[in-house]
């Protein structure tokens, strides 16, 4: 058994400012709903959120909110309610705890932010199915229900390489959701805005992979379970200013951390990629659990597939389509494998976890082989943990512990 050492993850200074943004974004969204000064578009998460904030919406991001959720622990009885309406408690559980909330008339955002008493009505639902079906089926149950709009992006699926007809395809998409957004905002596009958007987002996607890649060093100066939280700007503020202006001052502080040496897991002696949706609920436990074993989960793949390169603000619609294409998640597993093999030598991995999510299929890629061929052409072990993103009945902490225990321990004993 490998010792425990009751060491815990050193806390970010930029959280405080981090929690003022991410309030400031919320308290915005309730004035835009409960005012009508501006209209308000839910957007899947990697959906056409340029688009929209271009256009002058206030963007609510469902999937934030289903984190959020999860999270809070809120998720596990929510799900119930969808599931009494005939969404299976096998699709995704974002859908159901986010649809059961709403049946039950409750949000975690009531319970964070004073005189938020509701998510923002929406006036237009946008998807992009690049992730996954559910996200359309998710919003086509809130445009039955609210007689709102859904419209979006079909996207194809398990491409190896990005070409010029995936591209074509997309942005022709995207463009031809602009005369339905302009009928609902009353307003016409600003092409130029749409380019300043499009340029703030790829800024803000540039300072995030350096916020990530601090991780390289070793110790790593912040863990997966920082970046699931910090994040959070890059997910639902991306495109303005506020985001870039957050990511600078966080970059800084663990470049500070980077030059004193000082590692977010206090004796940093075994490197570990996560492969898959974190386990919301569980973030602190989980955390408390690697950095006991002086583990730093210090890389992961769904933290950095909110790193966009393709933002182009020259050629708006044609960069957002490549970038929301290039998306590990939109991708073959020959691509993913080669990605996750990049990573592990960038970040000195030793070993990785898959998190084979019950209810999300899409990011759980240890069911076709992949943990088999990559330790094969690596040599890096890997541990695969049952679980799920918001459903904590698919969650054993026993048998998690165990497993991590001894995983840590193999690789331990392995050197
Ligand atoms: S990718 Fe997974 S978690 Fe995200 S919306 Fe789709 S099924 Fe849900």
């Amino acid at each position: 058994m490998a010792e425990e050492k009751k060491t815990t993850r050193k806390k970010i200074q930029a959280s405080d400012l981090m929690n003022k943004i991410m309030a400031d974004y919320f308290y915005d969204l309730n004035d835009a709903a409960t005012t009508g000064r501006r209209k308000v578009a839910w957007c899947t998460s990697v959906g056409p959120a340029e688009l929209l904030r271009a256009m002058g919406f206030a963007v609510h991001f469902p999937e934030n909110h289903a984190a959020m959720l999860g999270a809070t622990r809120m998720s596990t009885d929510m799900i119930p309610a969808a599931n009494a309406i005939g969404y299976s408690p096998d699709i995704c559980s974002y859908l159901t705890s986010d649809i059961g909330a709403f049946l039950k008339g409750v949000t975690p955002l009531s319970k964070a932010y004073k005189g938020i008493e509701s998510v923002p009505k929406p006036d237009v639902l946008v998807f992009n199915t690049n992730q996954c079906r559910d996200v359309q089926d998710w919003l086509a149950w809130y445009s039955r229900r609210l007689n709102v709009p859904s419209i979006g992006v079909s996207s194809p699926k398990n491409v190896k390489d990005v070409t010029d007809a995936h591209i074509d395809d997309v942005a022709l998409q995207i463009e031809a959701l602009v005369p339905a957004l302009e009928k609902i905002s009353g307003a016409r596009l600003d092409i130029d805005r749409l380019r300043e958007t499009v340029s703030l987002s790829r800024e803000c996607t540039e300072l995030w992979k350096k916020v990530l890649e601090t991780a390289a060093s070793v110790p790593a100066p912040l863990t997966f379970f920082d970046g699931t939280i910090h994040m959070g700007p890059a997910v639902v503020l991306r495109g303005t200013q506020t985001a870039i202006d957050y990511y600078k001052v966080l970059l800084a502080e663990l470049e500070q951390r980077n030059r004193d040496g000082e590692g977010a897991v206090e004796g940093e002696s075994t490197r570990i990629y996560w492969e898959g949706m974190p386990i919301w609920g569980r973030l602190r436990q989980h955390s408390e659990l690697f950095s006991h074993l002086r583990a730093n989960v210090l890389a992961s793949t769904y933290c950095s597939s909110w790193i966009f390169p393709s933002f182009d603000g020259r050629d708006p619609f044609r960069s957002m389509a490549k970038a929301y294409l290039e998306l590990f998640i939109v991708r073959s597993d020959e691509f993913k494998e080669g990605y996750i093999k990049g990573m592990l030598e960038k970040f000195r991995i030793d070993g990785i976890v898959y998190h084979d999510a019950k209810t999300c299929p899409c990011n759980s890629n240890s069911r076709y082989g992949m943990p088999q061929r990559l330790e094969a052409e690596t040599g890096v072990p890997s541990l695969v943990i049952s679980g799920d993103l918001n459903d904590l009945r698919c969650v054993s902490d026993e048998q998690m512990k165990t497993n991590v225990e001894a995983f840590i321990e193999q690789i331990t004993e392995g050197r």
